[in-house]
């Protein structure tokens, strides 16, 4: 069976396990895995190391769109697996802390951030048959994409996942902590004025509170047999 060479934007709330799923699509399918809220970690770790964040969360915009322009972040792609660098430093293990999450939900309502990274995500997709995941990749990044999903699933489960996940990462966690910040970036991405999280009107809507990776693997295939006419259904490998 062959996917065409589209865009498959996938957008939702946070720690809806939307990078597992674009990954896990990506290597089935055969698509480039492009992961932009990685890049608004990046950002936040930059701003956060060279003192552009005060202790009360007041962000030094000025000082952050001075240098914005000549950050180098980009996707390096070992075996298979996607990692961010910031120029010859792999930052991925850095960006998945609480603390950088503490603080990329009001980096990232920045307008010049914002442009920043839309820039750079055009850059990295100019090759096409991508999947990338977000929050606003369906409604601004790519509004053309031919597949948009949105994501959802019981914020309990949520901060569950994202728990078990940083324990088994070795990182400490608090689950009502990690709750707490995945309903406020939730609000604050959904609330700022610069292309707030929303449902593109045309996404197709998977809540995966009680879904298992394959069966979001079959419900993904299925959309495919019926948006691109495809009769015969491949052996799933995920
Ligand atoms: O997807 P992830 O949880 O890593 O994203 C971190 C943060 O980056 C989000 O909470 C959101 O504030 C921001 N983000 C965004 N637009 C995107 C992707 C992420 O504003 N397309």
């Amino acid at each position: 069976m062959s996917i065409p060479d589209i865009i498959i934007a996938v957008d939702g709330y946070s720690s809806t396990g939307k990078s597992t799923f674009a990954k896990m699509v990506s290597a089935e399918f055969g698509f480039l895995y492009l992961d932009s809220g990685a890049m608004y970690r990046g950002v936040t770790l930059y701003a956060m190391e060279n003192g552009m964040i005060a202790a009360d969360g007041k962000i030094d915009e000025e000082a952050l769109r001075a240098d914005i322009d000549s950050l180098d972040l980009h996707f390096r792609n070992p075996e298979g697996s996607t990692l961010l660098y910031l120029g010859d430093r792999c930052i991925e293990g850095e960006i998945r802390t609480l603390a950088v999450s503490s603080h990329v939900s009001p980096v990232s309502a920045i307008p010049f951030v914002r442009n920043y990274v839309d820039a750079r995500l055009h850059a990295f997709s100019a090759d096409g048959r991508v999947i990338m995941d977000g929050r606003d990749i369906g409604t601004t990044v790519f509004p053309n994409a031919e597949v948009k999903i949105f994501m959802t699933a019981d914020p309990d489960v949520r901060a569950q996942r994202r728990y078990d996940e940083m324990i088994a990462k070795g990182q400490e966690a608090d689950l009502e902590e990690v709750k707490k910040n995945l309903l406020e970036r939730d609000y604050i991405d959904s609330h700022r004025e610069v292309s707030p999280l929303s449902r593109a009107e045309d996404a197709y809507v998977m809540d995966n509170t009680h879904m298992t990776l394959h069966e979001e693997l079959v419900w993904i295939l299925g959309l495919f047999q019926g948006r691109f006419s495809i009769l015969e259904a491949p052996a799933l490998t995920h």
